[in-house]
């Protein structure tokens, strides 16, 4: 199969362009930095595998089977009304871009089938709803981001295959949320933020990417599939189990009290582990923190479609 991937430089792109080529799949490799690509796809441990820039992409789909879509800015960083826009932003161009591509190719070299990656964001927070793919969606930032970013995906023409994975937090030790966690723990200064009692929909790397995988061939991938475990936990026990694994305590470093006075708005939606530094951050400089929204999600997925 020959498979098309926006987003391949990043944390699950590289796993999956990895297994990919492994399993000798051709992989064009869809980016804005031809550099960056070839550093980490060296030619001589991924013969064949095409790197293309934005203006190549158009050749590249056409004549894929398959294109993956996960490209996007990172949501893990201090949100300013600025940053807002060009989370949102850098989902919609990609994902409109290769929707209009893969709609205006010719029959015979048309992609059959679309993997697009969206979040457990969609569905907003709540300390005690459970969610899954039949759920509404919530009503906050990150879910107005997810609901554009798989409306832009739809508008694939009706014939090409659509799977929208909505991924949850992606635990792998090279990268992604526990990359940063880990040292913060291995500095005795790890911890969940507030009371602890946030839900953690989590799913392993090589889970999301054996499902984004499977979806490509199988044609029972189709609509909404939630990409978590099937058990979600409180933030406070992930941390704990982190902590034990690393041989370090986890406590509670950052009271209700502190999160509402630095964050405002932000308090009620709280807190991943991964925005411990943003938060030391944001004591550091109040006034710039007013936009800052720290959030955590309550999904499960349905047994059927998630993958553990
Ligand atoms: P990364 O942040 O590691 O990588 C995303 C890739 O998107 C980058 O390698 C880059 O590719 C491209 N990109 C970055 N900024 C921009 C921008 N401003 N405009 C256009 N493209 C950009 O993401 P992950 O691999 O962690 O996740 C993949 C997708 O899954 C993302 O869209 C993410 O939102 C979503 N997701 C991830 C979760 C996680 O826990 N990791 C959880 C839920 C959803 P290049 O430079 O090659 O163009």
């Amino acid at each position: 199969m020959t498979v098309s991937v926006t987003g391949a430089t990043g944390f699950i792109g590289q796993r999956l362009v990895q297994r990919l080529h492994s399993d000798n799949h051709q992989v064009r490799v869809l980016t804005r930095s031809r550099s960056k690509a070839q550093l980490l796809f060296p030619v001589k441990d991924f013969p064949g595998l095409v790197i293309a820039e934005e203006l190549e992409w158009k050749n590249c789909i056409q004549g894929s089977n398959a294109v993956v879509n996960l490209a996007g800015m990172p949501i893990s960083t201090r949100w300013s009304s600025e940053i807002k826009k060009e989370i949102m932003k850098s989902r919609i161009n990609v994902t409109s871009k290769v929707v209009d591509l893969i709609n205006n190719s010719e029959d015979n070299v048309r992609p059959t089938v679309l993997v697009s990656a969206t979040a457990v964001g969609y569905y907003g927070t709540s300390k005690t709803q459970v969610f899954d793919e039949r759920s509404p969606s919530g009503n906050d930032y990150l879910a107005e981001v997810c609901r554009e970013w798989e409306g832009s995906a739809l508008k694939v023409d009706k014939d090409v295959r659509l799977a929208l994975i909505r991924i949850g937090v992606v635990l792998g030790k090279d990268g992604g949320a526990l990359a940063k966690m880990i040292p913060l723990f291995m500095m005795f200064a790890g911890g969940p933020l507030g009371t602890g009692k946030q839900w953690f929909s989590w799913i392993h790397l090589d889970d999301i990417v054996n499902l984004i995988y499977e979806a490509l061939s199988n044609p029972s991938y189709k609509g909404v599939i939630n990409g978590t475990a099937p058990n979600p936990v409180r933030l406070a026990e992930m941390c704990e189990h982190l902590g034990n694994v690393l041989g370090r305590p986890s406590w509670l470093p950052v009271p209700d009290f502190a999160l509402k006075a630095v964050l405002g708005e932000g308090a009620c939606v709280v807190s991943l582990c991964i925005n411990y530094f943003n938060l030391i951050l944001a004591f550091l400089s109040p006034i710039n923190m007013k936009d800052n929204i720290w959030r955590q999600r309550t999904t499960f997925a349905e047994p059927t479609c998630s993958c553990s």
